[in-house]
């Protein structure tokens, strides 16, 4: 294989002339924070070639890309530009220009996944109404425009009930709890008011969260990996443990329904498929995310392939990797930023600090330059023989004392 420090793509006919590594593509990706980042580190190892587009000068992948356009994802022209140096054209965030990638595919452009996935999953309202159309089980959900609409949701569904933004959403920012019909109108101004484009949806009772991470190949082949358990804090993913405690029963089903919700999507990729478990044993799909995943970072240390080298090898038409663990157990823990600015960096040191002398452990830092409150700074995953034991290993971690080390 012949390396080049040049990035040279083609325009659109996208056959890259340069041979780099497992493959000749040259991978554009829309994003380049720490979902990127990772995405850079399997390239390297795969000596695959990565260029990111992020309107950030020190974005997280930026040290790790080939060649890093600043610039917006938003915008049409920046992003035509972009295409031209790819080979193949993916996303670390969803919420991109659709409507340019839709344009760029009718010239020629290789999106991966494709363009009228990402107009679909971007828009969680439509994200609903497309997967209802396809039978996945998801909470009642609909439409809602002023205050007569709302309160016919909290008729139909009871409180409290979920009040979310159709588009713009992560980490919980786009969500809003009305435990009554009093609280409709402070909800909905938490979330910019009705112009902003909202639906409400039926509380989902859930006894646990899970997510699986689906991969499909360009040649439509899928794999799913193990099903995990995400613990959410302030509807931000805190934990995942791998793999999920429950029955094979609802092992079978939450795979299936992943299964399902990626089969009715069109593209290459990696897919996350966030599911929530019912105490009658149903489960109801919550939002697709159509890239690498928070509930995937585990995948580096315990699995065989991890995410992010799944989802390259996805996108340039590479055969799948091996989904299935190489370890009993994982937990992932995020590193949330506690406080802004300097005690921030300080609380995060301490933490990573203790993660450097437990065993099993792998710390990841994304290198954001600035530190905020719930931001995501880094993860730190730990593999084990069992569940039991990575759990007293984070439990020990989280501890302020070091003295021993737990078995
Ligand atoms: P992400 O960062 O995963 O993209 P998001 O901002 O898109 O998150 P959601 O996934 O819609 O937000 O919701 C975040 C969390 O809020 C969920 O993981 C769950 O804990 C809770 N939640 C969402 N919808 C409901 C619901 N209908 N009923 C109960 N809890 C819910
Ligand atoms: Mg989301
Ligand atoms: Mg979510």
């Amino acid at each position: 294989c012949k390396a080049s420090s040049e990035v040279e793509g083609t325009s659109h006919g996208n056959t890259d002339t340069q041979v780099h590594g497992l493959s000749e593509k040259v991978v554009g990706v829309l994003g380049g924070g720490q979902l990127g980042r990772m995405l850079c580190e399997a390239a390297s190892q795969m000596a695959m070639k990565i260029i990111v587009l992020d309107p950030m000068e020190n974005c997280p992948a930026s040290a790790l890309c080939h060649y890093h356009m600043v610039g917006s994802y938003d915008d049409s022209a920046t992003v035509e530009e972009f295409a031209k140096r790819c080979g193949v054209l993916t996303v670390e965030i969803e919420h991109v220009d659709a409507a340019t990638l839709e344009k760029l595919e009718q010239q020629g452009v290789d999106c991966q996944p494709k363009a009228s996935t990402i107009r679909i999953i971007q828009d969680k309202y439509l994200q609903k109404v497309h997967f209802s159309r396809h039978a996945i089980p998801l909470p009642e959900f609909m439409q809602i425009y002023d205050l007569e609409s709302a309160k016919k949701a909290g008729d139909l569904f009871g409180f409290p009930l979920m009040i979310k933004s159709k588009r713009l959403a992560y980490d919980g920012r786009g969500n809003a709890v009305a435990k009554s019909v009093e609280e409709l109108s402070s909800a909905v101004n938490a979330l910019g008011g009705y112009d902003h484009g909202l639906y409400a949806e039926k509380w989902a009772p859930f006894v646990k969260e899970l997510s699986v991470i689906v991969a499909r190949g360009r040649d439509n082949s899928i794999l799913c990996y193990p099903v995990v358990e995400t613990i959410h804090r302030e509807n931000i993913c805190h934990i995942v443990k791998s793999p999920a405690n429950v029955s094979w029963k609802i092992l079978k089903l939450a795979t299936d329904v992943a299964y399902k919700a990626v089969s009715s999507l069109e593209g290459a990729g990696v897919f996350a498929v966030e599911l929530f478990l019912t105490a009658d044993g149903q489960v109801l799909l919550n939002e697709v995310a159509p890239r690498p995943h928070n509930s995937g970072h585990h995948t580096i240390e315990a699995c065989f392939t991890s995410q992010f080298e799944q989802h390259l090898r996805a996108v340039v038409g590479l055969p799948l990797g091996d989904p299935s663990m190489k370890t009993p157990a994982a937990i992932m823990y995020n590193i949330l930023g506690e406080d802004e600015g300097e005690p921030g960096f300080l609380l995060a040191n301490q933490l990573i600090g203790r993660a450097l002398r437990i065993k099993g452990a792998s710390v990841h830092w994304y290198d954001k330059p600035e530190m905020r409150k719930q931001r995501k700074m880094g993860h730190i995953t730990i593999v084990g023989p069992s569940m039991g034991i990575v759990e007293s290993r984070l439990k020990f971690m989280l501890t302020e004392i070091l003295d021993g080390q737990p078995a």
